[in-house]
């Protein structure tokens, strides 16, 4: 017997959102009234930014605006199809020459998103007689790759290297065309990062493929920003990497960096890239700009560390508990998902604007503010989120 209720066919979705609600896991999404940067005016306030992915600043920068501008006057805005079928402007193509040169690899093919540069890589990729290997705490869009894949998944304990050794010696038993391991450079909500060195020798001990979405590395990691490839000195033996353009770039859009035989049959097998239009031209211009900076000068990045160590060791004088970063990103572990919501209500109150995270997105019980440091903070600004941090912490019962 079917359990649809006539006359009420969409009461388990309600049923659902007001269980999200009790349980304190409902999302709310503030409105801003003003371009992102170290402060922010949202619902008519003006609050400190503590959320963003704008590592470098680079979301309102003038050169990127610039940039934008220019070429929306010769090129006007949109893109108007997919590539293969409107053609491509040279805008795309020459950003991702620029992207491959900068991030020091033979070849890169542009998306319209990181998550989506995933969903076109695993599965271009792998299919039914190969396997994925994967961390057990990668990001949504590659567990959404394989997802769409009929290829057989093995997860390894996060950043287990016996477990990944385990699996990679049950997959080479068996009688796969390829393997494929896959891995986030950073991981986004904790902040570690992917011990990619082991990994990449493991993969070839094994003959395996190895992917790396460098979404949090790249304009944080390595030289003045080329990622976590060039961090452990890697080129040459990654043989992809998935970028994003929404982070530390400033703008938004992904793409896929690596080698030059994966990025030509993404050209014909990414359905990403066959089935949806382009990157627009303004998004792709200010990336040219971006790129342009970070190849100019280490400052920004450099800039970004400094914060990101200064707020840090803050925090932990101040006795909160910042879990196993060695990035930028700050989780400020709380656990419950209510208390951190709480927390998170009352910072914005205090002007700060930090969001809660909790359960699906981290497991249950290990809710935070993720803090995310960026180059555009002064060290002010930093001051002023570690004195609001103090007096919530302690009215809440966090610190003593
Ligand atoms: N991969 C990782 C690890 C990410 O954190 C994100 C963004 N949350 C993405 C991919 C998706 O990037 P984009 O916003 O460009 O779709």
């Amino acid at each position: 017997m079917s359990k649809v209720k006539t006359g009420d066919k969409l009461g388990y979705v309600r049923d659902q959102l007001a269980e999200l609600k009790e349980e304190g896991l409902y999302t709310t999404i503030r409105s801003l009234g003003s371009a992102q940067g170290a402060w922010l005016e949202v619902e008519g306030r003006r609050v400190l930014n503590f959320c963003s992915n704008n590592y470098l600043g680079l979301a309102n920068h003038p050169q990127l605006v610039e940039r934008a501008k220019q070429a929306m006057d010769r090129f006007g805005v949109g893109p108007a199809a997919v590539r293969t079928i409107a053609g491509t402007m040279d805008l795309h193509l020459e950003l991702e020459q620029r992207l491959a040169q900068f991030k020091g690899v033979e070849a890169a093919i542009l998306f319209q998103s990181g998550f989506n540069a995933n969903l076109a890589v695993i599965p271009a990729l792998v299919g039914k007689g190969d396997a994925i290997i994967s961390d057990a705490l990668n990001h949504a869009s590659i567990i959404d790759g394989i997802r769409l894949t009929k290829a057989d998944r093995y997860v390894y304990g996060h950043t287990d290297m016996d477990d990944l050794r385990a699996k990679l010696e049950e997959a080479a038993g068996k009688d796969y065309r390829a393997i494929l391991v896959v891995t986030d450079g950073v991981f986004s909500m904790d902040g570690d990062i992917a011990p990619l060195d082991r990994i990449t020798e493991l993969a070839e001990e094994f003959g395996a493929i190895t992917m790396v979405d460098d979404a949090h590395g790249e304009g944080v990691l390595g030289r003045g920003g080329r990622g976590i490839v060039d961090h452990f000195g890697l080129h040459g033996r990654v043989d992809v990497e998935v970028g994003t353009l929404s982070k530390a770039f400033g703008v938004v859009g992904g793409y896929v960096a690596g080698n030059a035989t994966i990025v030509e049959w993404l050209r014909q097998r990414g359905r990403p890239f066959l089935f949806s239009s382009a990157m627009t031209v303004p998004d792709t211009a200010a990336c040219l700009a971006s790129v342009a900076l970070l190849e100019e000068s280490t400052e920004l990045v450099d800039r970004l560390w400094e914060n990101a160590r200064y707020f840090q060791s803050g925090m932990g004088d101040l006795g909160f508990d910042t879990g196993k970063t060695q990035t930028p990103i700050t989780p400020v572990m709380l656990g419950e998902a209510p208390l951190a919501q709480r927390f998170s209500q009352r910072l914005f109150e205090e002007g700060v604007f930090g969001t809660a995270i909790g359960y699906p997105t981290v497991p249950l019980g290990l809710a935070r503010i993720r803090v995310m440091i960026s180059a555009a903070h002064a060290k002010e600004d930093l001051d002023f989120g570690l004195e609001k941090f103090e007096k919530v912490g302690k009215e809440l019962g966090v610190i003593r």
